[in-house]
């Protein structure tokens, strides 16, 4: 049973991979003898966390780069494949919201401005399209590879509020399911694409509506969301670790374009 979860010597590159969630994946997939490329904007956080990594004993390299740029995709591709040879699993984690894209007592839906819906989709929708380009071509020349997209909660219900990122991850679930059946028909079925649809979990990206920055106390909108996950509290990065070994092993083989929920059924809730 344990083989069917050993993904020792494989090579994964997680996009976003400095951030909160996916630098939890990255430290996971090391500690069972992944190589990891922490590819990411922000080239000091991925370049800590490598650190980190290889100070614990894993194999990680940190390569910037902006997921929206193809031109950058590439380089960081030559970079990976020089240092590891191949690529067997992208986690296309780079996406997130911004205030500016997000209604407020401020900001009415009518007035949001055009570049900040624009980020969002972009970020988003875009950043998990093009890697899947770059680094799915070499998954396709090969014949073999796994892709975990970020989807969210946001995918299945619009939350209030946040309209382009909802949109955008709704894109993303869709684009799970469309990229799943094009690598089986096309290419490979050995290529296999899934999507995690991560609940609430307290992060950078959403911190601005869920604790009050003078108080630091749960607003209103946080204390709506604990009230509707049935399990009572946010997500821990911690709690996405055993669905994620499940997509990207083989335990998964015949698991193919599905987006799973690890949201403490907030999702099955209806509020009655
Ligand atoms: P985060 O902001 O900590 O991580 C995102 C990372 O992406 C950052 O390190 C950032 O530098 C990087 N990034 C941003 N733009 C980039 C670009 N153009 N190119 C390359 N890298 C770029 O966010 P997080 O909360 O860890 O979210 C990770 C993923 O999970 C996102 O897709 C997010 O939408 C999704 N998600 C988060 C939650 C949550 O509750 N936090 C819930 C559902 C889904």
């Amino acid at each position: 049973m344990a083989d069917l979860f050993d993904i020792t010597g494989r090579v994964a590159v997680i996009t976003g991979g400095g951030g909160v969630l996916c630098s939890e994946m990255a430290r996971a997939l090391a500690s069972r003898g992944v190589k990891v490329a922490v590819l990411d904007i922000n080239e000091k956080q991925a370049e800590a966390l490598a650190e980190e990594i290889k100070n614990q004993g894993g194999n990680a390299i940190a390569v910037a780069v902006d997921v929206l740029d193809r031109a950058s995709v590439e380089r960081a591709r030559d970079v990976v494949l020089a240092k590891y040879g191949t690529v067997d699993i992208l986690i296309n984690g780079a996406g997130g919201n911004k205030p500016e894209a997000t209604v407020s007592d401020d900001m009415s839906f009518f007035d949001l401005p055009v570049e900040a819906i624009q980020w969002v989709f972009n970020l988003n929708i875009l950043g998990t399209i093009l890697p899947t380009q770059v680094f799915g071509k070499v998954m396709a020349e090969r014949g073999k590879g796994v892709v975990i997209n970020i989807s969210s909660m946001a995918a299945f219900r619009p939350l209030t509020r946040t309209v382009a990122y909802c949109a955008a991850k709704a894109a993303v679930s869709n684009f799970t399911q469309w990229m799943a059946v094009h690598f089986s028909q096309n290419y490979s079925p050995n290529i296999r694409v899934n999507a995690l649809a991560p609940g609430f979990f307290l992060t950078k990206q959403n911190y601005y509506l869920l604790v009050d920055k003078e108080t630091g106390e749960p607003t209103e909108r946080g204390r709506r969301i604990i009230s509707h996950t049935p399990m009572g509290r946010y997500g821990e990065p911690a709690d996405l670790i055993g669905t994620l070994l499940w997509l990207v092993s083989d335990a998964s083989s015949f698991v193919n374009g599905v987006v799973v929920p690890v949201d403490g059924a907030f999702q099955a809730y209806s509020g009655v």
